[in-house]
């Protein structure tokens, strides 16, 4: 029987709907635990009985400090717990444990935690709630194509069709095996057992794969940059791979960055459709589309200088041709156009937008304040360049300048007057 305060604190616990704000690992050996922070001011930790921690579990609450006893916290989440486990084992929410059976998982309950870190607190938060989750919001086989090219440093989700799904709609059980293919093996087992495929999932979160797929996007672009630095030291490349755009000049790579951009920016609203990423994973994006700029702005010069080869430059080509600065921002072929219906009817906007900022603009400011002092840096060296060459590079940095000023005026700053110098001695 539970004592009188007992019931009343797990009854408490069992019908309000408190949230996992974060879910964190601390410390090692003995004093290893988890907490899981509430979207209130406390936290329940949890150790490790198998490593001889004094206590189980304790809650940051000034009820559970003074009585040591179960809170209404504690039993909140024990009961989440719980559920996700059982949700696990029968697909569907088990009965209410009882404070027996509850002791009994104790022993289990660590090592539960440890493996499902990534994806508790959503379980947990949604437990109860009619909040959908973006995972079922998407067809099977493209959570199995993100996942697989996850592992992949050069593979994109709409890239991995072709190597592991091969037209499969049903699978039976023995097509599971491709022989010599690891990946669409996977991928047959998931399709053909939920149980695998939900594991998998639970495995490699949608932020995982998100940040994965950056990662490679990343990738691609450097790989851009530096195809465009090999054409112009070494000219023409003599045995060309298919397939891949060996050779490229200064508008093709503008072209292409621009697409890998806009590729990520889609891919980024696709995946937040339904339920927002995480801040992190966004401000993954921001920092690799800031980088981006940071890099381009390098390339405010003629990068055919110094060439080992004879390009034979035509003669009336305009200085951009050679500038991907130029092309991108300082002097871009389109800048004048904007007003032209016409022009703007033949391409899209991501072709023709201020490069990267248009998009930037778009995000929260939680998820680019982190690059406050880069943009602010990129913005001063763009202000430095030669008007009369570049342009629209004030009308691009002023963009820059909207972005953080408009920062700056909702966040008060204790103005330098009210500061006291430290007086000396
Ligand atoms: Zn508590």
């Amino acid at each position: 029987m539970l004592s009188p305060t007992s019931s009343r604190h797990a009854a408490e616990g069992l019908q309000s709907e408190f949230m996992v704000d974060r879910l964190e690992g601390f410390n090692s050996g003995r004093d290893r635990y988890y907490a899981f922070q509430l979207s209130k001011p406390v936290a329940v930790r949890i150790h490790d009985p198998a490593v001889g921690a004094d206590r189980i579990f304790e809650c940051t609450c000034a009820e559970f400090r003074n009585t040591l006893r179960p809170c209404a916290h504690v039993w909140w989440l024990f009961d989440g717990l719980h559920a996700v486990r059982s949700k696990d084992e029968q697909g569907a929410a088990a009965p209410r444990p009882t404070q027996i059976e509850l002791t009994a998982q104790f022993s289990q309950l660590f090592p539960f935690i440890a493996e499902r870190q990534a994806t508790l607190p959503r379980e947990l938060n949604r437990l109860g709630v009619d909040v959908p989750d973006p995972d079922d919001e998407l067809p099977v086989p493209d959570i199995l194509n993100d996942i697989l090219a996850s592992f992949y440093d050069d593979m994109i989700p709409s890239e991995a069709n072709d190597d592991f799904v091969n037209q499969v709609s049903h699978v039976s059980p023995d097509d599971i095996l491709v022989e010599g293919n690891l990946p669409a093996t996977i991928y047959r087992l998931a399709l053909r057992d939920d149980a695998f495929c939900r594991r998998l999932q639970q495995l490699v979160p949608r932020e995982v794969r998100a940040k994965r797929y950056y990662e490679t996007q990343y990738l691609r672009l450097q790989a851009t940059l530096q195809r465009l630095n090999q054409y112009a030291e070494t000219g023409p490349s003599v045995g060309r791979l298919p397939g891949i755009p060996s050779d490229l000049d200064v508008p093709d790579c503008a072209r292409l960055l621009r697409s890998i951009v806009h590729q990520m920016c889609e891919d980024h609203d696709a995946r937040s459709a339904v339920v927002p990423l995480d801040d992190a994973a966004a401000s993954q994006l921001a920092l690799i589309l800031v980088r981006l700029i940071e890099e381009v702005v390098h390339y405010n010069k003629d990068i055919y200088q110094g060439a080992q080869w004879n390009r034979g430059q035509p003669a009336n080509e305009h200085p951009r041709e050679r500038n991907l600065f130029a092309y991108l921002i300082g002097d871009p072929p389109y800048a004048y156009s904007h007003d032209d219906p016409l022009y703007n009817a033949r391409f899209p906007s991501w072709e023709i937008d201020h490069f990267v900022i248009d998009r930037l603009q778009g995000f929260p400011t939680d998820q680019w304040i982190h690059l406050f002092e880069k943009l602010t840096n990129i913005k001063d060296k763009i202000e430095e360049f030669d008007t009369r060459e570049m342009p629209t590079s004030l009308q691009y940095a002023g963009r820059i300048d909207e972005m953080l000023r408009a920062y700056t005026a909702t966040v008060h700053e204790p103005s330098s007057s009210t500061y006291q110098m430290p007086r000396p001695g």
